[in-house]
């Protein structure tokens, strides 16, 4: 019998294979018929540590020993209220309020409604968001809105809402995008908000941009007072090099969005934070300027629990140093396939890895061509987990990935590019 599961981003016409895992361990997934599969992307980007971290295991197990989903709503429990004051205890003193929710898309739709609530509640009506170039933000219909146009939104497209555009900034040409920003905050129609995915941005194309203008960003940001909305749901949890990537441009959003590696990847959970101003212009006696937002699942007690030992991880354990160490690792390994005729942009941030598959007239292949698919195959075949972008291939390992299953990836991914040399 055919499975009844729809699964995401997946077309089932393909009719590929679909592996059933039945255990996972540090870089690992184990299948059913026995296979260990070497998990080079963080199972899209969310274990940190590695699979099934001892610390985190015990938490949730031990969280679930006493209790389970509570309503949150004029409710609170001891693993949200830790976990708040931690998190504020850790991120940038200015994030001084902590809204729970349960992914990326939420947190970031959560950023979105505190935003425009902000702008309503001081009596000064905004309503445009400003949103970089080749963005991601999630699949709902507020984060596509907020996002880059294309396939994979085309059906949608006539619910989502008009947000201003600022190019990306290629390189030599970071003067149009501080320009376009300046020009769309101000003006006769400021803007609300803008939101960025800082110095990486992630189902983009792994698209990698410098800590200075980030910096500029921000800066041009303050002075028309438009909010800046920093979504670190990808590059959160020391992805980049450091336990946020704002932190390389000294940047301070007025919103910032996390999830994946908030709980080191285990359990949905996500939090948006906000500066003392957000919070205090929904703050009053009439409930009509409350924040109307929450979900069902807001701060699961055994999510915020796992979350708890993931800070316990973070300060107890060496992670920027392992962090280092595998950037320094993936580093060696793709200085050895820059100069390879099959690929292109070589690049590297913290413990990302990536670079463009080009055809043989040296062009980029475009998103939907069969080179993704084709090296993911190639991948699968060496029990290696590869999840091309388009022609954008990246590695993201978990942090504790020995040198045997990196050089396994790379020689998966070698091996490919040559065949595809000479073909
Ligand atoms: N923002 C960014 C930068 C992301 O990379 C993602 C997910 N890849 C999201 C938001 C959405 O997160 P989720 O899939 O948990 O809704």
């Amino acid at each position: 019998m055919t499975s009844p599961v729809w699964h995401p981003f997946t077309q089932h016409g393909l009719g590929a294979p679909i592996p059933m895992v039945v255990r996972t361990d540090g870089a690992a997934l184990h299948t059913a018929d026995g296979r260990r599969v070497v998990d080079a992307i963080s199972s899209w980007w969310v274990t940190t540590h590695g699979h099934r971290h001892p610390r985190i295991m015990a938490a949730i197990a031990d969280q679930a020993a006493r209790m389970d989903q509570i309503i949150f709503a004029g409710w609170t429990h001891e693993p949200a209220e830790v976990l708040a004051a931690r998190l504020v205890a850790i991120l940038p003193p200015a994030l001084t309020r902590v809204f729970y929710s349960d992914s990326g898309s939420t947190a970031v739709e959560v950023a979105l409604k505190m935003a425009l609530g902000y702008w309503t509640n001081i009596g000064m009506p905004r309503h445009r968001i400003l949103m970089l170039e080749h963005s991601y933000h999630g699949d709902t219909i507020g984060t596509m809105s907020v996002g880059a146009r294309g396939v994979f939104n085309r059906a949608y497209a006539p619910l989502l809402f008009d947000v201003g555009l600022v190019p990306f900034p290629e390189p030599g040409r970071e003067q149009v995008t501080l320009d376009t920003l300046d020009a769309l905050c101000g003006g006769g129609d400021p803007a609300a908000a803008f939101i960025v995915e800082p110095l990486i941005l992630g189902a983009g194309g792994m698209k990698v941009y410098p800590p200075a203008i980030l910096a500029e960003m921000r800066a041009i940001c303050a002075r028309h007072g438009t909010l800046f909305i920093a979504d670190e749901v990808m590059t959160g949890w020391g992805r980049t090099g450091t336990l946020l990537a704002c932190e390389q441009a000294d940047v301070v959003p007025d919103i910032l969005c996390l999830s994946k590696g908030l709980t080191g990847g285990a359990i949905p959970l996500a939090v948006t934070l906000a500066t003392d101003a957000l919070f205090d212009a929904h703050w009053s006696t009439d409930r009509a300027t409350m924040f109307f937002h929450s979900s069902s699942y807001t701060a699961n007690p055994i999510a915020c629990a796992a979350a708890v030992a993931n800070l316990d991880i973070w300060h107890d354990e060496p992670v920027l140093a392992r962090v280092t160490d595998l950037g320094r690792r993936q580093q060696a390994r793709l200085d050895r396939i820059a100069a390879h005729p099959a690929i292109a942009n070589p690049r590297r941030l913290g413990t990302i890895a990536a670079f463009e598959l080009i055809d043989r007239g040296g062009r980029p292949d475009g998103y939907l061509s069969a080179i993704g698919p084709a090296l993911m195959a190639h991948a699968g075949a060496r029990d290696i987990l590869l999840r091309p972008l388009g022609d954008s291939v990246y590695i993201m390992p978990p942090y504790c990935i020995d040198d045997a299953d990196l050089d396994a990836i790379y020689a998966a991914v070698a091996d490919f590019l040559d065949a595809r040399a000479i073909a």
